[in-house]
């Protein structure tokens, strides 16, 4: 086993977005080959209506995937195509937008006003991003939840964990995406494959992640000097870990335990040319994208 390092700790900085959304960005709108395959990760907490009713109006999508992961409230969604719906707590979208969705995203809270969730954007290949667009629901009750002797919790949204698979498939970027709860004090050490680009995004609780200059196999307390990625503020813990190469990664549960996504896939490789939500390989194919859009020809028959 080789532990993959800690490359790089982050906290998720506020962001404005939709129509007067106040949420938190892990990553996006940057060197987009940092975490290949994945652009973008935000995170929509929040417990005041005002900061985030106004919601994600229509918008149009190309070339990437988005993924949509409800904790608490609702999200109504539509689109142009006629599909509409709602995601509850414990629901995920994945939204193949391929060759063009016009879409909007509706957050709203459930009765404290409380809304949380999450939405990470994967990047199609080249020979995908004019697919047809595709809409993956779950609901909550069929994604797996598997439970060690230990009290870990691991919901497998996507990909394939200790021998059960998630519920979403056909995926260009083969990702996996996992909902971890480690109980406080405990260890644990969760396989990634080695050819995946993998981060974490801690969202309850304190844990350490430990770096691969550790010893392998079972780790002893005294002996774990991993990088505390706990920080804790107001409204909670919001921190982004990304990984270095490695076959697993290793955590130490604080006293409250620890509760963080870990998401990998496998890297695509392509130049990417990346305007608002649109995500192409040239300029001259975003320049296309926006010309459909003006002209009213962004969404392909069905
Ligand atoms: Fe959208």
């Amino acid at each position: 086993m080789s532990v993959r390092p800690v490359l790089e700790t982050r906290n998720a900085t506020p962001h404005l977005e939709g129509a007067g959304v106040h949420l938190h960005r892990a990553f996006g709108f940057q060197d987009p080959s940092e975490l290949d395959p994945f652009l973008l990760f935000d995170d929509f907490r929040n417990e005041d209506p005002n900061q985030f009713e106004k919601g994600f109006p229509w918008h149009p999508h190309r070339g990437i995937e988005t993924i949509t992961y409800v904790l608490n409230g609702e999200v109504d969604h539509g689109d142009s195509l006629g599909n509409t719906g709602t995601l509850g707590a414990g629901d995920v979208q994945w939204m193949t937008a391929g060759s063009g969705i016009l879409h909007q995203e509706m957050p709203r809270g459930n009765a404290k006003g409380q809304m949380h969730g999450f939405q990470l954007w994967a990047n199609l290949p080249s020979s995908l991003k004019m697919t047809a667009p595709r809409y993956q629901d779950v609901e909550g009750k069929d994604i797996p939840e598997i439970i060690d002797d230990d009290g870990t919790r691991v919901k497998v949204i996507v990909g394939a964990f200790w021998g059960k698979s998630g519920p979403v498939d056909g995926i260009a970027a083969d990702p996996q995406y996992l909902d971890i709860y480690v109980p406080p004090g405990v260890t644990k050490t969760l396989p990634v494959d080695t050819y995946r680009r993998a981060f974490a995004y801690v969202f309850e609780g304190a844990g350490q992640f430990v770096d691969a200059s550790q010893p392998e196999g079972v780790l002893l307390e005294k002996e774990i000097a991993g990088r505390e990625v706990h920080m804790r503020d107001m409204s909670g813990n919001r921190t982004l870990v990304r990984f270095g190469t490695g076959d697993s990664v290793t955590v130490q549960a604080g006293p409250e335990g620890v509760r963080f996504l870990l998401i990998s896939g496998a890297p695509i490789q392509e130049p990417v040319a990346w305007h608002g939500p649109i995500v192409m390989n040239t300029q001259a194919e975003l320049q296309q994208a926006f010309s459909d859009l003006r002209r009213g020809t962004f969404i392909q028959p069905v």
